[in-house]
C-alpha cells in the first residue's frame, strides 16, 4: 500500500457531483455558428491562416501558432468562415479578444486528410516528433491554466523525471468532467499515458483520484491491470486537485515558491489532456471538443457533454434543458474557483470544464463583506500556507511589493479563505484583482524599459550618423585643404616665379600700406604705377616666350596684356589727377608740399627679387632656342625632383588620399612636361 500524505489546510465544501453522473455523456451537437478565440491557452495568441469566406473543415488548422508558447487553432466543424473580429472570450474580466467565427454547415465533414499521420505504434517515433504532435494537435492543459502540453512536456535536458502524475483528483464542487471520462473513456486515458510515460521515461506513473469517484477508481483499476501504472486513491478534500497539492499528497515533495513540479522531478497533466494526447498520436486527431459538464439547478437534465469547441454557451445550456428564469448567475468552472459569465453567447473554450446555472436557493448571492475580525481561520484553510489576511491587508492598500514578499502569486486562487471567511470577505476576488495590477504593471514596466532601450539605441544611432557626418565633413575640408596646398604646391611649380615673386611683393606690399599709417596717397599712386608697369612688363615677357614657343595659350596671355596696360593706364591717370589737384590747391612748391618719391630711390626686397627675375627671364630669353630649351628641361626636372619629395613626405606622413592622388598627378604632369621638353630639345638639335 503506498503512503498517502496531506497538505496544510483544505475544506470540504458539499460536492453536489452526483446529478451531473446520472447520465453518460452526450454529444452536444453541432451549433450553426462556432466562434473559435485564438488564444485558448496560455502564451501568444495564433495567428489565423483563413480569411472570411473560406470554406473549412472539421480539423483544418484555421491559426497558426506564434511562438513557443502557443499551439494553432482548428475549426471544429465545416462550414463557412464569416468573421475574423473580436467577441466575448470566457474570461473573468469579460474581455473580448480576437476569434474566428464559422458558420457550419451541418455536414460536420473532417478535413480529407486526417487520420493520415495516426500512428498507434508511437514507440517508434522519437521524443521531439511526438512533442511536435502533441502541439501540431493544438493541445494546452485542459484542466486549469491552459499551458500547451507540449511545453510542458519538454523538461530541461539533463532532468530526470520521477515520477509522472496523470491528475483524476476534480475537486471543486459540481463538477464531474474527469470522473466521467475515466468511467468512460479510461482505455484512451491509459492509451495517453503510454505517449507520456515514453516522452518523459519516469520512474512511476500514478493516477492520482479522490476516493468520492469510486466507478471511477474502478474503471481505471480495469485499465491499469496489465501494467506498471498505479492507480492512488486518496481521501477527498478540497482542493486536493491543486497541482502542487496532489504532489504533496502522492509523494510528499513539495514545490517550491515560484518552482516548477519538474523542479522536484515530477510532471503532472490532466486526464482531459491524456485522453487528447491519445487522438492526436494514434488517430491523427487535433483537440476540437472536450467533456463539460452542464449542471445547477436551472438546468433540468444536468450531464456531461462532449462539445466542440467554439460552441456558444447558450447553444450548450439549451441541450441541458435551461431554465433562465430559474438561473441567479452562470458561471464557468465550479463555485470555488470559476467566474461569472458576462454574456450567455461567449463560447466554450479548451479549459471550459463546467457550466454551473444554479439558482439562488442553491447559490445565494453572497451577503455583504463585513470587517475582519482576525479569527485566522483563512490561514488555517490555505492549502499554500499563505496569510491570507496580511494579504487582504495589503490588497487592500495596493502594497504590491508586500504582497509578493508574502507570495501572493504561490496562491492557487481556490477561495478556500473566502469559503471559510465568516466576514463574508470575498478574500480571492482581492487576490486576484491584485495579481492583474502586478502583472499589467510588469508589462507596463517592461514596454516602457522596452521603448527607453529604443529610444536610447536611436538617440545613440542618430549621435553616431552625426559623428560619421562631422568625420565625413571633417576628411571633406582636410581633403579640400590639401587639394588646395597640392594645387598651391603644384602651381607654386608650374606659376612663372615672376609672377610667383610679384604676388608676394603685393602682398607685402598690401601689408606694409596697411600698417604705415606714414605713407601718403601720392605714394601709394606712384608705387601702384611702377607695380602695374612692372606686371605688364612681365606679362608682355610671358607673351613673348610663349609666341616663341608656338604655345596654344597665347590668347590668354594677351588677354592678361590687355587688362594690365587697361591697370597701367588707369594707375597714371589717377596719378595725374592727384598731381593735378595739388597742383592747383598748394603750389608745386609751397612748403610742406608732399614731395613725390620714387620705388627706384628706396626699391623693397622683393622688387629688387622681382628686378632679378626679370632680369634672369631677360637674359633666358636672349638665349639661343637650344640653349632656352635646354634650360627650361633643367628647371622642369628639378620641379620634378621637388614634387616627388613632397610626395614621398606626404605619404609618410599618411596624408589624405585625396593630397596624395593630387600630388601624384603633380609628378604625372610633370612627367609628361619633361618628356615633351626633352622632345623639343632634341628637335632643335636634330634641327
Ligand atoms: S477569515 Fe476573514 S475574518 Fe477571519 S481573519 Fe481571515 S479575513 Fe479576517
Ligand atoms: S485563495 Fe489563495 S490565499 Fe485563499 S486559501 Fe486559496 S491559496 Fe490560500
Amino acid at each position: 500500500m503506498r503512503k498517502i500524505f496531506d497538505f496544510h489546510g483544505g475544506i470540504h465544501p458539499p460536492e453536489n457531483k452526483h446529478q451531473s453522473v446520472q447520465r453518460p455523456i452526450a454529444f452536444a451537437g453541432v451549433p450553426p455558428e462556432l466562434t473559435i478565440p485564438l488564444s485558448q491557452h496560455i502564451g501568444a495568441p495564433a495567428v489565423p491562416v483563413v480569411e472570411v469566406g473560406q470554406r473549412v473543415f472539421k480539423g483544418q488548422v484555421i491559426a497558426q501558432p506564434k511562438g513557443l508558447v502557443s499551439v494553432p487553432v482548428h475549426a471544429s466543424s465545416s462550414g463557412t468562415v464569416t468573421a475574423i473580429e473580436d467577441r466575448l472570450v470566457p474570461h473573468i474580466s469579460g474581455h473580448s479578444a480576437p476569434c474566428i467565427v464559422i458558420a457550419t454547415d451541418g455536414k460536420d465533414e473532417w478535413l480529407p486528410d486526417i487520420g493520415d499521420s495516426a500512428t498507434p505504434d508511437f514507440e517508434h517515433i522519437d521524443k521531439p516528433e511526438l512533442l511536435e504532435r502533441i502541439r501540431a494537435a493544438g493541445i494546452a492543459g485542459m484542466g486549469g491554466a491552459g499551458f500547451p502540453s507540449a511545453v510542458k512536456l519538454a523538461v530541461k535536458p539533463g532532468v530526470q523525471i520521477e515520477t509522472l502524475i496523470l491528475n483524476g483528483t476534480e475537486c471543486e464542487p459540481y463538477i464531474t468532467a474527469d470522473d466521467v471520462l475515466m468511467r468512460e473513456r479510461a482505455a484512451q486515458i491509459i492509451g495517453g499515458a503510454r505517449i507520456l510515460r515514453h516522452i518523459i521515461n519516469p520512474q512511476e506513473t500514478l493516477l492520482g483520484i479522490e476516493d468520492n469517484k469510486p466507478e471511477a477508481l474502478a474503471a481505471m483499476r480495469a485499465a491499469v491491470a496489465d501494467t506498471d501504472l498505479q492507480v492512488v486513491e486518496f481521501p477527498t478534500k478540497y482542493p486536493s486537485g491543486g497541482e502542487k497539492q496532489l504532489i504533496e499528497i502522492l509523494t510528499g515533495k513539495q514545490v517550491p515558491s515560484g518552482g516548477l513540479p519538474s523542479d522536484v522531478g515530477i510532471v503532472c497533466q490532466n486526464m482531459g489532456s491524456a485522453a487528447a494526447i491519445y487522438d492526436a498520436i494514434v488517430l491523427g486527431r487535433p483537440l476540437i471538443s472536450r467533456i463539460t459538464t452542464v449542471t445547477g439547478d436551472a438546468v433540468r437534465e444536468p450531464r456531461n457533454f462532449e462539445v466542440l469547441i467554439g460552441t456558444p454557451m447558450r447553444y450548450l445550456l439549451q441541450q441541458a434543458g435551461y431554465e433562465a428564469g430559474k438561473n441567479n448567475r452562470l458561471i464557468m468552472g465550479g463555485p470555488m474557483m470559476g467566474f461569472t459569465v458576462p454574456d450567455h453567447a461567449v463560447p466554450v473554450v479548451k479549459t471550459t470544464n463546467c457550466l454551473l446555472a444554479p439558482t439562488e436557493a442553491e447559490l445565494p448571492t453572497p451577503p455583504p463583506a463585513q470587517a475582519c475580525i482576525r479569527c485566522g481561520l483563512c490561514a488555517q484553510a490555505c492549502p499554500a500556507s499563505l496569510l491570507p489576511q496580511q494579504m487582504f491587508w495589503f490588497a487592500q492598500g495596493k502594497e504590491f511589493d508586500k504582497l509578493e514578499e508574502h507570495n501572493l502569486f504561490d496562491c492557487i486562487e481556490c477561495g478556500a479563505c473566502s469559503y471559510v471567511c465568516p466576514s463574508n470577505i470575498p478574500l480571492v476576488q482581492y487576490y486576484r484583482a491584485s495579481k492583474a495590477e502586478i502583472l499589467k504593471l510588469r508589462r507596463d514596466h517592461e514596454k516602457s524599459e522596452h521603448s527607453r532601450l529604443r529610444f536610447e539605441a536611436r538617440q545613440e544611432r542618430l549621435e553616431r550618423a552625426e559623428r560619421e557626418k562631422e568625420e565625413k565633413r571633417a576628411a571633406r575640408k582636410q581633403a579640400a585643404e590639401a587639394k588646395a596646398r597640392e594645387a598651391s604646391s603644384a602651381g607654386s611649380g608650374e606659376q612663372d616665379p615672376i609672377a610667383a615673386a610679384i604676388e608676394r611683393a603685393k602682398a607685402k606690399k598690401a601689408a606694409q600700406s596697411a600698417g604705415e599709417d606714414s605713407s601718403s596717397e601720392l605714394e601709394k599712386l606712384e608705387k601702384a604705377v611702377v607695380s602695374t608697369r612692372k606686371r605688364l612688363d612681365t606679362a608682355l615677357a610671358k607673351l613673348r616666350e610663349a609666341k616663341d614657343q608656338g604655345a596654344d595659350h597665347i590668347d590668354a596671355l594677351q588677354a592678361g596684356v590687355d587688362k594690365t596696360q587697361a591697370k597701367l593706364r588707369a594707375a597714371e591717370e589717377a596719378l595725374n589727377a592727384y598731381q593735378l589737384a595739388n597742383a592747383s590747391t598748394n603750389g608745386q612748391n609751397d612748403a610742406g608740399a608732399e614731395q613725390p618719391t620714387s620705388d627706384d630711390s628706396a626699391p623693397s626686397a622683393a622688387q629688387a627679387a622681382i628686378e632679378r627675375a626679370l632680369a634672369a627671364r631677360e637674359a633666358e630669353a636672349a638665349l639661343p632656342p637650344q640653349e632656352r630649351a635646354r634650360a627650361n628641361l633643367e628647371k622642369l626636372q628639378q620641379r620634378l625632383a621637388s614634387s616627388r619629395a613632397k610626395l614621398a613626405q606626404s605619404r609618410d606622413a599618411g596624408e589624405a588620399e585625396k593630397v596624395i592622388e593630387a600630388l601624384e598627378s603633380s609628378v604625372e604632369r610633370l612627367t609628361e612636361k619633361i618628356a615633351a621638353a626633352k622632345q623639343q630639345l632634341q628637335d632643335l638639335e636634330s634641327a
